[in-house]
């Protein structure tokens, strides 16, 4: 096939036979939202590039050097969100959903858009499902928000996959005091840097504790550690977050490298990391962002969220085998017709059940065919019944009922009735654990 004819690299098509799990995934985590009085948002794909480079920072790797940019008909620079808190906040600014105070719990799901080396669990175009919570400044919303994907492993059966790793980065002015001394500290070791980190001493030092790089990492083993530097407040927060933790029975792990390279974050930040699947590790993160809107001009406002990769979650649940068999339930019925006569009636016929039945899952053949083809159709959408409508059926207002899964006789079943009997029939057939919705 010709290159423009194929998806652009690092750009996925969901092909039907994973919509399921995605669906599982999604309805799971909305059911989860109403639980917990969160509303969803649904913002735009597209936004001015200015929003990214102001709301997630010149200096950071998205910023610099993954985005997806260009300029519109009229020439304004536009870029594709890399990520959904930027949109978020600027549209509760834009539409006054937090002034005087008002606390706000939102969440949304969407496709981001990074320009990235492509592997597996990391894409030019991949999903994220995102909560932002503003005007709560306290450790019992961080805790919540932690208790909620907790709860969501839960039900996803993958708790026992994934653990909690936990920091706090203080107060900005904590920050500035240990980001001088972990400088400083670098510095005098800058030989031993990989590139990368020997760049970031510049323009972003904190993330140089993220780096992936063995060497770099041992020479942070000795460094300074944030721990140390903790105000008194953010410290008090800290550990009110780690009380609500241990008394719901959440494990986690204080990983003092833990960090978002920018400056409106602060305090609380965390991850639920995988080791199932490969370097691809981190399946949610999330921090506090107190200082971001005030970034944007707005009144400074509390903020605190996370996002998870969909993909990735539906990689581990694909990995530990974990998505629910019966997910993709098959047609209950399906509507085989001979002759253009049977097949006009069969049409209204069908519409008529729907009406009558709007549970029911009824595949209606189209495009004809004999009768073992149809047959054959009919077997392969999973239908427990066919339908049966020729021309003597028609002529006497009937039509034939046959269970595909058992040798049952075929009956001839009159229209007015088969809304009863249909159902009759389902009821005896469907396996309890098939659930009906
Ligand atoms: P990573 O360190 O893996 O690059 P990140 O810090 O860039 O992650 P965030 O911006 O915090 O990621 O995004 C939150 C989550 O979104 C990540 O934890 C991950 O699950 C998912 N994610 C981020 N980038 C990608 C990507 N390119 N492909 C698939 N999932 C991604
Ligand atoms: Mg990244």
């Amino acid at each position: 096939m010709s290159k423009s004819l194929q998806a652009i690299r690092g750009m996925n098509d969901i092909l039907p036979e994973q919509t399921p799990a995605w669906r599982y995934l999604e309805s799971t985590f909305a059911r989860l939202m109403d639980g917990y009085g969160y509303k969803e948002i649904r913002l735009p794909i597209l936004e001015f590039t200015e929003l990214f480079a102001r709301g997630i920072g010149e200096g950071t790797d998205v910023v610099d050097k993954e985005m997806y940019t260009f300029a519109d008909r009229n020439g304004e620079s536009l870029t594709l969100r890399p990520e959904g808190t930027a949109g978020c906040v600027r549209a509760v600014l834009e539409h006054g959903l937090t002034g005087g105070g008002q606390v706000q719990k939102l969440w949304y799901t969407g496709p981001m858009f990074r320009y990235e080396k492509p592997q597996k669990g990391r894409y030019r175009q991949f999903h994220q499902i995102g909560v932002e919570v503003f005007n709560l400044p306290g450790p019992d919303i961080d805790a919540e928000l932690i208790v909620l994907t907790w709860r969501l492993w839960q039900k996803l059966g993958i708790a026992d996959a994934v653990t909690l790793q936990l920091n706090s980065l203080g107060s900005s002015e904590a920050r500035a005091t240990y980001r001088d001394a972990l400088v400083a500290y670098l510095q005098e070791r800058f030989e031993q840097l990989d590139e990368d980190s020997q760049r970031r001493l510049t323009t972003n030092p904190l993330r140089i504790l993220d780096s992936k790089n063995a060497q770099t990492q041992a020479v942070l083993a000795e460094a300074p550690t944030l721990a140390d530097y903790l105000d008194d407040e953010s410290r008090a927060h800290f550990e009110g977050l780690k009380a609500r933790l241990d008394a719901v029975g959440i494990a986690y792990t204080l990983n003092p490298k833990l960090v978002r390279g920018l400056d409106y974050y602060g305090r609380t930040v965390f991850e639920w990391v995988t080791d199932k699947l490969g370097a691809q590790g981190t399946v949610c993160a999330g921090g506090r962002y107190d200082g971001l809107i005030s970034q944007f001009g707005g009144k400074p406002t509390p903020g605190v969220g996370f996002a998870m990769g969909v993909e990735r979650l539906v990689l581990l649940l694909e990995t530990l085998d974990r998505i629910p068999a019966e997910l993709g339930r098959p047609m209950d019925v399906y509507l085989c017709m001979f002759g253009e006569e049977a097949d006009v009636a069969g049409l209204a016929l069908a519409e008529k059940l729907r009406d009558a039945l709007p549970a029911l899952r009824l595949a209606v053949n189209a495009g004809a065919g004999s009768f073992k083809s149809q047959f054959k159709k009919a077997d392969k959408s999973g239908a427990l019944f066919a339908l049966i409508l020729g021309e003597n059926e028609l002529s006497q207002q009937r039509i034939g009922l046959k269970s595909l899964r058992s040798d049952d006789e075929q009956e001839l079943v009159a229209w007015d009735e088969l809304t009863t009997r249909l159902q009759e029939r389902l009821s005896q057939q469907i396996p309890a654990d098939r659930e009906r919705e």
